[in-house]
């Protein structure tokens, strides 16, 4: 596993960050980096037809080794890092047969990875640990992901008598800015199923996520001089208030966890003549989706009977939809992927995402895609790590995912 860990290395070295102010795809230009280095790589393993197109998707194939006519299966990771935080001179560090308490992670800056702030930490000790330096991200999302898909696919070429079918290799960019399914091109993917390599902890294992809208309400008001204001001004501001507070209080997402969704308030700005004011929509379940979108419309239709018509104006657009729907026809794909695990030794947690993602999007583009994990924890930032342990899980469970 020297190579797996290697890889990991040489990849999250290479900045990749995406930009979400960029139109481009991919949104920055450093990311063919690493497409141009994983193409390389890839023909060195033995996948010939891999190449990296225009926009920065790779997609490569591994050709089953047997007769027998079996679905194909892709494994999907993206190259892009998050533009939350820097990936520029990563410098990782290893923390050998990690003994369970805190982690200086730079000195200078005195910051330290401690298991008062990150409890799962605890369930790492004994296992060798990569973390920052305390000045960038680390990478491990996602690029432990195609370190472990890259590793898997050694294995099967240095251990030709293992049978498997036919794998698809597909690395995308600007996952982290939400474009990663873009411009991915299912057909010529050529999949039956695929799975992100893009989630947590050890044993993550994802197949729903939320239905997601934004509301953008705009309430009219009427600015007056305030002297002379008495039953003719409106204040825009005041009617925002008056419609957020027609909205469930316990449904917001500091109050709601698990399968309970959420109206968020995003943005907020006004005066007296004129405010506008964003929220998110979440909901797992889609009746109770389509229950928060219509409780928001008749707070609008409300507030109009009470104040003149068109006095509150929504708009309401959908973002992403529950990917259950799309797996549960072929919820083999997720029961195969239980029981790779169960014969890596590696106990399934089944969670529903509390967002989205790119895996989402391609199920309902006609790829249907669950999430397993890659291992790492506290991504985006500069507290992120992973064991090396789940790392060499994740590989296991690639390959018995992809073997006879
Ligand atoms: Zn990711």
């Amino acid at each position: 596993m020297k190579n797996l860990v290697e890889r990991f290395l040489r990849y999250s070295k290479i900045d990749t960050q995406s930009d979400p102010n960029s139109a481009t795809t991919p949104s920055t230009l450093k990311q063919f980096d690493l497409a141009k280095l994983l193409v390389e790589e890839l023909k060195e393993l033995g996948l010939e037809d891999a190449k990296v197109d225009k926009n920065c998707y790779i997609m490569a194939t591994l050709p089953a080794n047997c007769n027998e006519k079996l679905p194909v299966i892709g494994f999907i990771a993206h190259l892009d890092t998050s533009p939350d935080f820097s990936g520029v001179e990563v410098k990782p560090q290893f923390i050998e047969n990690y003994e369970g308490g805190d982690i200086l992670l730079n000195k200078e800056l005195n910051i330290v990875l401690s298991p008062n702030d990150f409890p799962e930490m605890k369930n790492y000790v004994g296992n060798d640990l990569i973390t920052t330096n305390g000045t960038t991200l680390l990478g491990a999302d996602d690029k432990a992901g195609i370190a472990e898909i890259m590793t898997a696919l050694e294995f099967f070429k240095k251990n030709p008598h293992v049978k498997h079918r036919t794998i698809k290799v597909g690395f995308t960019p600007d996952e982290e800015i939400g474009r990663g399914a873009d411009l991915f091109d299912v057909q010529a993917f050529g999949a039956d199923y695929a799975y992100t390599i893009d989630g947590g902890e050890l044993g993550e294992l994802e197949y729903e996520n939320f239905n997601a809208a934004g509301a953008l309400v705009t309430f009219n008001g009427r600015n007056i001089h305030p002297g002379f204001a008495k039953n003719k001004m409106v204040n825009s501001m005041l009617l925002a208030m008056e419609f957020n507070a027609l909205l469930p209080a316990n449904e917001r997402p500091e109050h709601t966890t698990g399968y309970e969704g959420f109206i968020h308030l995003t943005k907020m700005q006004g005066d007296v003549e004129q405010s506008k004011i964003q929220y998110i929509i979440r909901h797992h379940f889609e009746q109770n989706f389509e229950n928060y979108k219509q409780l928001m419309s008749l707070a609008v239709d409300f507030m109009n009977q009470k104040y003149g018509e068109d006095t509150v104006v929504i708009q309401i657009s959908e973002q992403y939809k529950n990917m259950r729907k799309m797996l549960e026809p072929v919820i083999e794909i997720v029961e195969n992927a239980e029981k790779a695990m169960l014969q890596a030794g590696v106990v399934p947690i089944k969670k529903a995402i509390r967002g989205g993602t790119d895996g989402a999007r391609l199920s309902f583009m006609g790829l249907p895609t669950p999430n397993i994990f890659g291992g790492g924890h506290n991504f985006h930032g500069k507290y992120e790590y992973i064991p090396i342990q789940s790392m060499q899980k994740a590989v296991e469970v690639i390959i018995n995912i992809a073997k006879i």
